[in-house]
């Protein structure tokens, strides 16, 4: 695997919420190196133990770290063309990790090119998802990994009209699986600087391609197409 997706990024601009030296950003883009070019058993395990231990998780505080949003598509890249299973295997745990863990107080967002302020697990679910194919190919922890990016729903919404009960029906792209309706959501509406608001799916219909017909009560912003949803309760994940 080449390390350009590891020099691509700016990792000394994104915060480190601890100010902690082993929270470090550039700590994180360290041992993704290392990771990615270990060759036994002790490598590996050093550099997975490196992220595992801050700045990407903190497994034995159960905190993720925004540096993570950043550091997905590397360990993707790394359980599709890792050089050894051992390091597809630590790639792999790692990012579980990371969609298990909570981010900390007032660092739970990220800014991504598909909108602002994005739930933290959500954005790193949703390149997870879109990486389906690697990881259906990995077997069952590949699997267990795309089931619990599913939790992590996204509705994107194409059209909308409004019904004469004051509701708003929409058409809809879905990724990943929500609860039942009715569902707490917060909205996101382009060009993504107004604050989310929170709003109630109150109904959802799908086929099995995503796409989907909701319905929501009367919304305080304008919905506009490309405006996305998020489950409320990942915007208020934090430790
Ligand atoms: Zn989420």
């Amino acid at each position: 695997m080449s390390l350009d997706a590891v020099d691509a990024v700016n990792w000394s601009a994104i915060p480190n919420p601890t100010a902690h030296p082993s929270d470090d950003p550039e700590r994180v883009a360290d041992a993704l190196r290392r990771l990615a070019v270990s060759t036994t058993a002790n490598e590996t395990g050093d550099a997975a133990s490196l992220l595992a231990g801050g700045g990407f998780v903190c497994s034995h505080a159960g905190m993720v770290f925004p540096a993570a949003y950043a550091a997905t598509p590397v360990l993707l890249d790394l359980v599709e063309h890792g050089r050894r299973s051992r390091i597809k295997d630590a790639a792999l745990g790692l990012l579980f990790d990371a969609l298990c863990s909570l981010p900390p107080v007032g660092h739970n967002r990220v800014d991504t090119p598909h909108g602002a302020d994005v739930p933290l697990c959500c954005a790193i679910a949703r390149c997870i998802r879109g990486r389906h194919a690697v990881l259906r190919a990995h077997g069952r922890f590949g699997r267990q990994l795309l089931a619990e990016a599913a939790l992590h729903w996204q509705l994107t919404i194409e059209e909308t009209e409004l019904q004469p009960d004051g509701t708003l029906t929409a058409i809809a792209v879905l990724e990943g699986t929500p609860l039942p309706p009715p569902t707490e959501a917060e909205l996101h509406v382009p060009p993504f600087v107004q604050r989310a608001a929170t709003v109630c799916v109150e109904a959802l219909t799908a086929d099995s391609s995503g796409a989907a017909c909701i319905q929501l009560r009367q919304t305080p912003i304008r919905i506009t197409p490309g405006s996305t949803l998020y489950a409320a309760e990942c915007g208020r994940r934090e430790h």
